[in-house]
Order: C-alpha cells, then sequence, then structure tokens
C-alpha cells in the first residue's frame, strides 16, 4: 500500500498530472470506460444486489457519464485564473486567485451506488489534476472487481490505482498521509476517517447519510407526491443516502396520502417484485430492517412481508410510528416509510429541527411562502422541492451534508473546487516604494494612511 501510494505520490509531484491534457484525458477515460464495458458493469452489479438493469443504468452509468462529460466541457473555463480587487494598500498591483490541485487522493466508497459514488468522485479528483486511489466496497464484490481490471485500462496507471479490500485495507490506507480523504458511507465510518485525517492533517470530504425527512403540506399535489416520494423510497430497495427516510404530513391529508403511496408503490412494483426490485444488500441488513419493523410501534398501512431467501422486503408504510422508535430514529436505508401526522408546518419543523441536520429535505407544497418559510427555518444538505432526489442529479449544484451528514461538497463546479486548493496570489508594483509604511511611523505618515486606506 506504501509502495502505490509512494509512486502516486511520485507522479504528482512530477507535474505529469496537472496539464488540461492529462485531466481531459482522465475525464474522457472514465466516460469511454462506463460507456464500452455498461454491460459488463450491470451484470456486475445485479451479481452483487440483484439491482434491476435500467434502475442501475439511470442511477449509476450515466450520471457518471454526464459528471465525466460535464467536467471535460467545463475544465479549462474552471482551471483559468480569477482576477480580484487588490484593495487600496496594494495600488499599484495585481491579485488573482489559482486552482492548483491537493496531490494524492484516497477515495473509499460505499456499496449502494457501486459505480457512481466510486466513480464521480474520481472526475472530481481528476479534473482537479490529482492523483487517486480508489477503494471500492467489500460488499459489492463483483463491481469492485469489474472496477479494479477496468480503471487501468482507461486511465493513467501511474495516475490512478484502484486498491480492493474491505475494513482492514481501508484502515491500513488511512494511516497514510494522503492530501486528502474523500469518504462516502456511514456517519460511524466517517468518524473513524475524520480522526485519522486528523493525525496528517488532511483535508476530508464526508459524504455521510441520516435521515432525510419529507414534508408535505395540505396545500400540496397529493397523487404527484406519492409517487415522487414512493419512487424515491423504492429507488435501489431503500438503499439510498439521499432516500426520503419518513414523512411528516399534515392532518387534513393524511389519509389520502398514505392511499395514494400505498397504491403508488404497488403500481411501482409491479406483477412480480421478486424480478423488478434490488435486494436488500446482505442478511444482517435484512435482520435490522425486520426488527425496525417489528418495534416500530405503528401501524403498518400496507406491506411488511419479508422474505430471507431472496432477501427481500415488501414495500411497507408504517403510520404513526413510535416517535423514540429505533425506524425513527436510525437511518432506515431499506423499503420501510414511516409517515408521522403533524398538526401544523410548525410542529414538522420543529421535529427536523430537533434532530440531525439532514442530507436532504423534501417539501412537497403549492406554495411559495411555504416553501420559503421551511427553507429558511430548516438546515439540512440540500433541498429539493416538489420532488424526491433529482437535485442529485443537477451537475452545478454542489451535492453534500452538513454536521453529521456531512463535510464539504461535490459534483460540477463544486467537485474541481474541493478537490484544489485556490490558491492566492499578490503581485506588487515594484515602484513606487512609499515609505509611508516603513518605520519611523510618525503622526503624520498614520494621519495620511487613516485618510486613504
Ligand atoms: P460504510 O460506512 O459501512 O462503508 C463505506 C466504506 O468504508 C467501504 O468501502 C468500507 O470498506 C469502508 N469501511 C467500513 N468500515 C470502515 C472502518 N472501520 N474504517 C475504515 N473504512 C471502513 O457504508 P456502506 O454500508 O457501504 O454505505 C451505506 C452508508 O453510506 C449509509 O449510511 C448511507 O447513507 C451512506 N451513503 C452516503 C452517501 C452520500 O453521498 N452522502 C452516498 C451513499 C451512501
Amino acid at each position: 500500500m506504501a509502495e502505490v501510494f509512494d509512486r502516486l505520490r511520485a507522479t504528482f509531484r512530477s507535474g505529469r498530472t496537472r496539464s488540461v491534457k492529462w485531466r481531459a484525458d482522465q475525464l474522457r477515460g472514465i466516460e469511454r470506460m462506463v460507456i464500452d464495458h455498461e454491460a459488463k458493469l450491470l451484470q456486475a452489479m445485479a451479481d452483487d444486489f440483484g439491482k434491476p438493469r435500467f434502475e442501475a443504468w439511470m442511477t449509476d452509468l450515466m450520471p457518471v457519464a454526464v459528471e465525466a462529460a460535464h467536467a471535460r466541457k467545463h475544465l479549462a473555463r474552471w482551471m483559468r485564473a480569477r482576477w480580484t480587487w487588490p484593495g487600496k494598500a496594494n495600488i499599484p498591483g495585481r491579485s488573482w486567485t489559482m486552482p492548483e490541485p491537493l496531490g494524492t487522493v484516497l477515495i473509499i466508497a460505499p456499496w449502494n451506488y457501486p459505480v457512481q459514488l466510486a466513480l464521480s468522485p474520481l472526475v472530481a479528483a481528476v479534473a482537479a489534476g490529482n492523483t487517486a486511489v480508489l477503494k471500492p466496497s467489500e460488499l459489492a464484490p463483483a463491481t469492485s472487481a469489474a472496477l479494479a481490471r477496468l480503471v487501468p485500462q482507461y486511465l493513467d496507471p501511474r495516475g490512478v490505482t484502484v486498491v480492493e479490500g474491505a475494513v482492514d485495507v481501508s484502515t491500513e490506507l488511512l494511516e497514510l498521509p494522503f492530501d486528502h480523504l474523500f469518504f462516502t458511507g456511514s456517519t460511524t465510518v466517517g468518524k473513524v476517517v475524520m480522526a485519522a485525517a486528523a493525525r496528517h492533517l488532511s483535508s476530508v470530504t464526508l459524504e455521510l447519510g441520516g435521515k432525510s425527512p419529507v414534508i408535505v403540506a395540505r396545500d400540496a399535489d397529493i397523487e404527484i407526491a406519492a409517487r415522487r416520494i414512493a419512487w424515491g423510497k423504492l429507488l435501489n430497495a431503500g438503499q439510498t443516502c439521499i432516500a426520503p427516510d419518513y414523512v411528516l404530513v399534515e392532518r387534513p391529508v393524511a389519509d389520502r396520502l398514505v392511499d395514494s403511496v400505498t397504491s403508488a408503490m404497488a403500481s411501482l412494483e409491479g406483477s412480480d417484485p421478486h424480478l423488478t426490485r434490488t435486494r436488500i444488500v446482505n442478511q444482517r441488513h435484512l435482520g435490522r430492517l425486520e426488527s425496525l419493523l417489528k418495534e416500530s410501534g405503528g401501524q403498518v398501512a400496507t406491506g411488511g412481508t419479508v422474505d430471507h431467501d431472496e432477501r427481500w422486503i415488501e414495500p411497507t408504510v408504517v403510520v404513526d410510528p413510535d416517535r423514540s422508535s429505533a425506524l425513527m430514529r436510525d437511518e432506515i436505508f431499506g423499503p420501510i416509510l414511516p409517515v408521522v401526522v403533524v398538526d401544523s408546518l410548525d410542529e414538522a419543523i420543529g421535529f427536523v429541527n430537533e434532530r440531525d441536520k439532514p442530507l436532504a429535505l423534501y417539501l412537497f407544497t403549492g406554495s411559495r411562502a411555504t416553501e420559503r418559510q421551511i427553507i429558511e427555518e430548516t438546515s439540512s444538505g440540500g433541498v429539493c422541492v416538489n420532488h424526491v432526489v433529482m437535485h442529485f442529479l443537477v451537475p452545478e449544484l454542489p451535492f453534500g451534508g452538513v454536521g453529521p451528514s456531512g463535510t464539504g461538497a461535490y459534483h460540477g463546479l463544486a467537485g474541481f473546487e474541493e478537490l484544489s486548493h485556490r490558491k492566492p496570489i499578490l503581485r506588487r508594483g515594484v515602484r513606487p516604494d512609499l515609505s509611508v509604511v516603513y518605520p519611523p511611523f510618525t503622526e503624520a505618515k498614520e494621519r495620511l494612511l487613516r485618510r486613504i486606506l
């Protein structure tokens, strides 16, 4: 591992990765890799956790190709210097900022979107001119192996290396003095990564999890809200960091919403759910979901069946669970949707603000005033109004959490900036070299400076 690191650091120090050409070549490589080997990557994800073909293409491969193409298109502009006003104290002079790569970056990826969450951070890393080690998740072994095989064929092996393995490998990598750690995964492991970063004063991006709430106001379009919430919840069988975790719905529309979500889930599932839906990643997680359900204290409006052989759980809606149950405390990460009935939007806002700041907050309303109120009075990594998940796909919107849901952001320019150091530079003119700032400091000099500055 140390050898790999030394090699990548040497490549970085050689200056090889700084040119627009090297960066654009890597971005083109990433784009071509997911296009040329679409079938192989889709099969790997199906082998790992039964991910359906279309869903895997839409949520894993397509976003990577879009992100890489977007970065390539804008790269030269992002790399340009930005002039700034040097201030009266520095006339004559010029000042500007210049992005420079951070160095060698470690990317640790989760299993749930195993291609996208490995390669999108890599897009940001190479666009910014860094060398990188990519550690995919051991819980998606076929995808991890496919990436380890393909990356060296499409990217400069002197600049990018895939290291496969589990916690022991991650732990060993975290011992090394990487310039930046880009981690996507659970909040618990995020703390381990941040502690490791402290040892070398590496900078970090932490893309973590949490419970992303959905607020449904009484003036929302309930049918559309229900369909979109059900879609977002069932995507990847609920195993999505920005899945709508639970719903807070105003009482007058609560029954209608529960009915509509129930029928939306049934129609999205189709006639053979075993064929169309992603599996829960392993038996441990299935057991965890089963006990969340058992101990929820709520009323199951639909679903609830658990199939151990298929590692599958029926799309489930739980109405008014115990607010202190594990279902309402922990990130669910499965196709279970708790619906909590509230008497007002203020109650919904209070509910959100009493808990950790979420990665995403969703709001369904027909009113701009409600939209403004919720956006201003809550804090979350991002907000999406009248839909769920889709804000993730806007290349120019920074994506990231806040507080316990994460630190830093990426996608598009935000990713480029996140993995660059924006270096400030001042160039002063040599003449005149006014004596006013040099000692001895007289009252006349002070009077003059106070007047000018
Ligand atoms: P995880 O934290 O268990 O694992 C993520 C990665 O960290 C894996 O590569 C794993 O090998 C490694 N790892 C695990 N334990 C480690 C340790 N002790 N030390 C060092 N490395 C370790 O997460 P997961 O189960 O793969 O993914 C699910 C979690 O990730 C959920 O909480 C989800 O919300 C979150 N997530 C967040 C985002 C985001 O963009 N914010 C995206 C996807 C998933």
